[in-house]
């Protein structure tokens, strides 16, 4: 398991950082990184074992699992990754309500067992929970009978969420495909969104540091932020002591990186590499399969220590 600094008990500056990104790259061999996916621990539908094994056919060499609100996937993620040749870094993507806008926050080498961070979890997940009954009635109204208990059926884990109505009203018929069924029932605005209170972007972030984790925004390109709106959040985020952003995001529109990459300069935030995979034809990307970061971006990974990893990946 890669050890990590967190930015409160090892102070290395952004220029320290800097150069060890640039010894890295000269002298070792580029692993493949994916520090973005999730499993049947939330909303993806291959359990951690599966995604594990697809990652080492994948040639993915370092994997962050991160299941929404959730850390039940990892204990089987790392038996699976012990044996696969992947080295797992344990992970989670916190819901977070920041000015009336939602974003997700990923902490990267989190250690699961913390007590703060389970508590924040489990406040999370009880939302969840009466979330998904209040769009049950709220589609109900609507004459959608049964959606509750549909979508509580396919949610595997203790994380139900969004994408398991919309399963759930693509397989009644009801929307074509996942994208439709939330842009007729559960987008913002739509009959069965309903809004609430997730994490503060502190309580997110402390919560990461808490357990020993790195804090990096997730996907910041899907973010409807104006650009003055943007740079608060880099600002905010940095104060309460987040380290990176998302540069590159397989849930990202196309063109997005060299901004980012600008913005994470700019902001000495380090860089994260994540596809955001779901399952088999859930996401646009595949695992692993993701552009290098662009030359300048310290990434996230710089001061892990992956190198005593396997590297033989077994073949089944
Ligand atoms: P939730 O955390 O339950 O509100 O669900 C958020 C998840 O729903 C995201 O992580 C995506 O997997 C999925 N999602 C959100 N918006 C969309 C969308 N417009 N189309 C398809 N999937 C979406
Ligand atoms: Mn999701
Ligand atoms: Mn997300
Ligand atoms: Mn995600």
């Amino acid at each position: 398991m890669p050890t990590q600094r967190s930015g409160r008990k090892n102070p290395v500056s952004y220029t320290e950082l800097f150069v060890g990104a640039h010894i890295s790259r000269m002298g070792q061999q580029m692993l493949r990184y994916d520090l973005h996916s999730h499993s049947t621990a939330s909303d993806g539908t291959v359990s951690p074992t599966e995604l594990i094994r697809h990652a080492a056919a994948q040639g993915v060499d370092v994997l962050a699992l991160t299941d929404h609100d959730a850390t039940t996937g990892l204990a089987e993620a790392e038996q699976a990754a012990g044996e696969a040749g992947v080295t797992l870094v344990p992970g989670v993507e916190i819901s977070v309500t920041w000015v009336h806008q939602l974003l997700h926050i990923v902490g990267l080498g989190i250690d699961p067992h913390n007590a703060a961070l389970q508590r924040g979890l489990e406040g999370l997940r009880e939302f969840r929970v009466w979330r998904a009954e209040e769009i049950g009635r709220r589609l109900e109204k609507r004459g959608i009978a049964g959606v509750y208990e549909g979508a509580r059926a396919l949610a595997q884990g203790p994380s139900i969420g969004r994408t398991h109505f919309a399963r759930f009203l693509v397989a009644q018929g009801l929307a074509k495909d996942v994208q439709n069924a939330f842009d007729k029932y559960l987008k913002r605005s739509k009959p069965g969104y309903v809004p609430g209170k997730w994490a503060s972007l502190n309580e997110a972030v402390d919560w990461i540091r808490a357990a020993g984790g790195q804090a990096v925004i997730a996907h910041p390109a899907r973010y409807t932020l104006s650009a003055s709106r943007f740079r608060d959040l880099l600002s905010e985020f940095k104060e309460v002591g987040g380290v990176g952003l998302e540069v590159i995001s397989g849930s990202h529109p196309n063109g997005a990186t060299l901004a980012l990459s600008n913005y994470a300069q700019r902001y000495e935030l380090l860089a994260s590499v994540g596809s955001d995979y779901h399952g088999p034809g859930q996401s646009r990307n595949e695992l692993g399969s993701l552009p290098d970061l662009p030359a300048g971006c310290i990434p996230v990974w710089t001061e892990w220590d992956v190198g005593s990893r396997p590297t033989a990946p077994i073949t089944q």
